[in-house]
């Protein structure tokens, strides 16, 4: 990839034609642009957008998939076309692992310093760690978290509250009160009395607080509320391709309208992290169409962030991932690779997401499990492979060369490869940087390889003083 400079294909008098001040920036020595634009570029409010778990290699093919499907260019690899965006990577790894997880990641974004695997703003010798959102309180600066995950989960967690384990999802809900003013997502099940386990009605003492609690598209698009508690599911928000079933919740780029225009419309200071979580989830899976398609519903919640910013000089925008996950990317498929761009095709034939189809089969196991395939996933299993899959969703062991695929989702994956044409390295997390591309005022700081800390540092400096 080719950091900050301007894209080859445009032609050089256009690409110099269509500058403006931003542009002009990138082309001075990163000093000489932090002197130059701190002194103009005030920054009121930062959106920070994160497709959690986004290997690089993906960006590549939801631009493909985009012109697949929707026959347009991907909002991302636009901004990237971009002569006034900033690019630069990010290097991801928490205090104890070359290979961070969402919470250690989201940790060195909320405050600054890097924590141990698992545990949100956290240090690693026992120092509690003050998050962003609890400092931007301390002014009365406002704070949103919109994700299609639960919203207690690691991602926006990391923004805005305190715990040893992750999993503590309970206890990480109440820290939000009064310190976050839009939330939006699932997790239904952490804030309503008769799910928590002790009995707590967090949902009330949200409301006395003077959030409005909506739990579906309608009541999110008819509130007028500044402060917005929206809970649209008991858990995580079902991957895209499976929400056909339910119309009632709204897609990530409804969320993202809901919540950022409650905060373009005031003049205080702001900070709204938007969070496509479940690409990562997919990624885990080694299921690329539900990646794609999360990638995409991402994508549509960055447009939406784009034209909803663009008359806002004041507001920069950030879009990055926290890490890469088993890294998918599309083969050389056939001689000369020329099946590849036909076995690309084939993913949006895909019709159902694996963990969807598997706990579907799950039920009824007497189901034929290759016919599902066949229809919902649109490829044959041969019989090989099939009894390969059935062995290991009967918990018996299987012949294993890498011991992270040994699952059924990981089986799927490698035999979905075959027709897709998409390898995947295992089915957890890696090192790899990250793609950071910022817009707006300051974004030159995003440029060139940053750390994962240095998110906190920017955004305290900008927003804080
Ligand atoms: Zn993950």
């Amino acid at each position: 990839m080719n950091i900050s400079s301007a894209p080859s294909h445009l032609a050089r008098r256009d690409w110099l034609k269509s500058i403006s001040l931003g542009g002009v920036a990138s082309l001075l020595t990163p000093a000489a642009t932090m002197a130059a634009s701190t002194a103009t570029n005030r920054v009121r409010g930062i959106v920070f957008l994160v497709s959690d778990g986004m290997s690089p290699g993906v960006l590549t093919m939801a631009e493909a998939f985009s012109q697949q499907t929707r026959q347009r260019h991907s909002r991302w690899w636009q901004l990237l076309q971009n002569p006034q965006s900033c690019h630069g990577l990010m290097d991801t790894a928490s205090a104890n692992s070359l290979v961070t997880d969402s919470a250690a990641a989201s940790s060195a974004w909320g405050s600054g310093h890097r924590v141990n695997n698992g545990s949100l703003n956290l240090s690693p010798e026992g120092k509690t760690l003050t998050p962003i959102a609890a400092l931007l309180r301390e002014k009365n600066y406002r704070c949103g978290l919109v994700t299609t995950a639960t919203i207690t989960h690691a991602t926006p967690a990391g923004f805005a509250a305190q715990a040893p384990l992750r999993d503590e999802e309970e206890s990480i809900a109440p820290q939000y009160l009064d310190r976050v003013d839009v939330l939006l997502g699932g997790g239904r099940e952490f804030f309503d009395a008769d799910k928590r386990s002790d009995g707590k009605d967090l949902v009330t003492d949200f409301t006395k607080a003077g959030y409005q609690h909506v739990r579906d598209r309608k009541a999110l698009r008819e509130s007028k509320s500044p402060r917005l508690l929206g809970l649209f599911s008991t858990g995580h928000i079902p991957f895209s391709m499976d929400r056909k079933n339910h119309p009632t919740i709204p897609a990530l780029d409804e969320m993202a309208e809901a919540a950022l225009t409650r905060f373009l419309s005031q003049e205080k200071p702001f900070l709204l992290q938007i969070e496509g979580a479940r690409i990562d989830h997919a990624a885990h899976l080694n299921d690329i169409a539900a990646l794609l398609h999360e990638q995409l519903e991402f994508d549509s919640a960055l447009e939406k962030v784009l034209a909803l910013t663009a008359k806002h000089p004041d507001v920069l925008v950030v879009v990055t991932s926290d890490h890469g996950n088993s890294n998918p990317g599309l083969n050389g498929m056939g001689p000369a690779y020329q099946d590849s761009s036909e076995c690309f095709a084939r993913i949006a034939r895909a019709h159902e997401s694996f963990s969807s189809l598997l706990n579907r089969w799950k039920q009824n196991p007497q189901q034929n499990l290759t016919a599902m395939i066949q229809e919902k996933l649109g490829f044959p299993l041969t019989k090989n492979e099939s009894t390969a899959l059935r062995t290991i969703l009967a918990e018996k062991p299987v012949v294993e060369w890498n011991h992270l695929l040994a699952k059924p989702e990981g089986l799927l994956g490698q035999f979905g490869g075959n027709h897709f044409g998409v390898g995947w390295t295992g089915t957890t997390h890696t090192s790899d940087p990250t793609i950071v591309t910022a817009l707006g005022p300051q974004s030159q700081r995003f440029s060139g390889l940053i750390r994962n800390t240095d998110v906190f540092r920017h955004f305290s400096e900008l927003l804080l003083g």
